[in-house]
């Protein structure tokens, strides 16, 4: 199977403005992207790119930067790099429902030995992001099967500010939840239950 398969088989292209499954490659290879995402829940969508898609975890109460905090992170199917491109609304009916944000974006680089897909594998990988919100250096760790933790190093970006608060809007618009799903034909009441 290939990665975008599950991805792939989720979606009806014809109903949902999300990118179609197409593996790239961005220049450096090392896309990161979080998008905030008011689905049936609200969570935040962590993505990493490598070989040619982006590894994805849903994190429900989004990244902290106090390192005392590990945050669940439920590991999801990869999605194709252009994702990162999407801020928009998916139609009631369809998979992920609802409104979603670019909330931050940027790249990031593997700490330890570069190969992101072997620690991966081994479900402990280390990594420096360089977001417009997110920076320094974090670690995902598997605990079991899907579930994995989320959890920022102490070094001069920890703080103990939550950063969901502080930082609600769009880094590519500047909009709130509310916002995107008023100009793309969403449904705004439920979008605003994600905004602060
Ligand atoms: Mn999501």
């Amino acid at each position: 199977m290939s990665a975008l398969d599950e991805y792939r088989k989720k979606r009806r292209f014809g109903r949902t403005p999300e990118p179609a499954a197409q593996r790239k490659k961005t220049a450096n290879g090392r896309l990161f992207v979080v998008q905030k995402h008011r689905a049936s829940h609200l969570h935040y969508d962590l993505r990493l790119e490598s070989d040619g898609v982006l590894k994805s975890w849903a994190v429900p109460k989004g990244p902290s930067l106090d390192p005392k905090v590990k945050r669940l992170a439920m590991a999801v199917e990869d999605h194709p790099v252009d994702y990162a491109e999407f801020e928009g609304v998916i139609p009631v009916g369809e998979y992920g429902a609802g409104t979603v944000m670019v909330w931050d974006r940027g790249t990031y680089e593997p700490e330890g030995d570069g190969n992101v897909a072997a620690s991966l594998a081994k479900g402990d990988l280390k990594f420096r992001l360089h977001g417009a919100k997110l920076k320094g250096s974090w670690a995902l760790v598997r605990t079991r099967n899907q579930q994995w933790l989320l959890i920022k190093h102490r070094d001069e970006h920890a703080a103990s500010e939550d950063i969901t608060l502080t930082a609600p809007l769009s880094v590519v618009t500047g909009r709130r939840l509310a916002d995107i799903a008023a100009d793309e034909g969403g449904d705004v009441a439920q979008a605003a239950t994600g905004d602060p």
